[in-house]
This record gives C-alpha cells, sequence and structure tokens, in this order.
C-alpha cells in the first residue's frame, strides 16, 4: 500500500534527521502523474498521498513543491523522488557550486551532487533541481535542501542519506572548514 510505503520512508528520514518538523516531501511516479505528499504533512505518518495529474492545476492539499517533482519526471525516466532538509548538507551547500565525497560510499554512488539555485515555489527551482537530476541521482538547493530521484522511494532516501553522511565527512574533516 502507497501510504505504508511513504510511512516507511518517513519514519527513515525522521529517525536519520534527514527531515524536522513537517518539512520536507516525496513522490512516486503513477499512470499519468505521480502521488506526492500532502502540504504540510509529517512524513512518518500515515497519510495517503495526493494524485497530482501530469499537467494542469494540482489539487488543494498536494505539497507545495509539487512543480519540481513534475519537472523532475518531465526530464527523466525517475521513478520516485524525496525532498528532505539534511542539517549537513544545507551547510556544505553554501561553500561551493558542486560537492566532491571524499568517502566511501559517497564516491561511489554519487561522485558529484551538484548545488543549485532556487527560491521554493518558483520557475527556477524546479528547472534547476530538474536539470541536475537528469545527470545525478541527488542534488542540493542552496540553503534550502536535497532532491534525490531514483527506480525507488527506497533509492531515493539511500541516495539522501549518503548525500548528508558525505558532507558530514567533508565538514567533520575540515575540507569545508571555510563556512564554519
Ligand atoms: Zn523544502
Amino acid at each position: 500500500m502507497l501510504d505504508q510505503e511513504f510511512e516507511r520512508i518517513g519514519g527513515r528520514l525522521f529517525l536519520e534527521g534527514l527531515v524536522g518538523a513537517s518539512f520536507g516531501n516525496m513522490s512516486v511516479r503513477a499512470e499519468g502523474g505521480f502521488y506526492i505528499t500532502r502540504s504540510g504533512a509529517y512524513l512518518d505518518a500515515r497519510e495517503m498521498p495526493v494524485f497530482v495529474p501530469d499537467g494542469g492545476e494540482a489539487p488543494d492539499g498536494a505539497s507545495s513543491e509539487y512543480r519540481v517533482h513534475r519537472a523532475v519526471y518531465r526530464a527523466a525516466p525517475h521513478r520516485a523522488i524525496v525532498h528532505a532538509h539534511p542539517v549537513h548538507a544545507v551547510a556544505a551547500s553554501f561553500n561551493t557550486d558542486s560537492i566532491k565525497p571524499i568517502d566511501s560510499e559517497g564516491r561511489i554512488f554519487c561522485p558529484e551532487i551538484p548545488v543549485v539555485e532556487g527560491e521554493p515555489g518558483t520557475d527556477e527551482i524546479a528547472q534547476n533541481v530538474s536539470e541536475a537530476l537528469r545527470n545525478h541521482p541527488v542534488t542540493i538547493v542552496r540553503g534550502h535542501g536535497t532532491f534525490a530521484a531514483s527506480e525507488t522511494l527506497d533509492e531515493a532516501y539511500i541516495y539522501t542519506s549518503i548525500a548528508e553522511y558525505a558532507c558530514r565527512i567533508l565538514l567533520l574533516s575540515g575540507r569545508l572548514r571555510r563556512v564554519l
């Protein structure tokens, strides 16, 4: 069931501190559109996500960032997206336009994490994130959070976790000391 799957992944995001309060959102592709978490929903609560069609207006209740998700699905054949607010990834994003992990998992699974600009709810963020996710599994919107896209919610969550871990290592190792 979709609501259980969203709850399971949302629980993991909370457990690792990748989101707080009612921030973040997730979606999965479906026939003619995608299912996305509700606006203001706690990601670890069991709630049925909202269906957003590929074109036209989104229904009331859909996450306000549905435009970013729609743009990502249009630009590449991804099937699931996780948007989170991981602290170290956001801190690292002020320092560079491209993060190069130095830890083993980061180097293997996301050797380059692009950092993009864009205020929430704008066309700019939708365009920049969808462009970055055409060739990378995860990107960071500067000062805001991560967007990860893949085949499944599990994979998109894992990329989010790997990106946060990589940024934490970079900051703790002193490679990004300038921002601290
Ligand atoms: Zn956000």
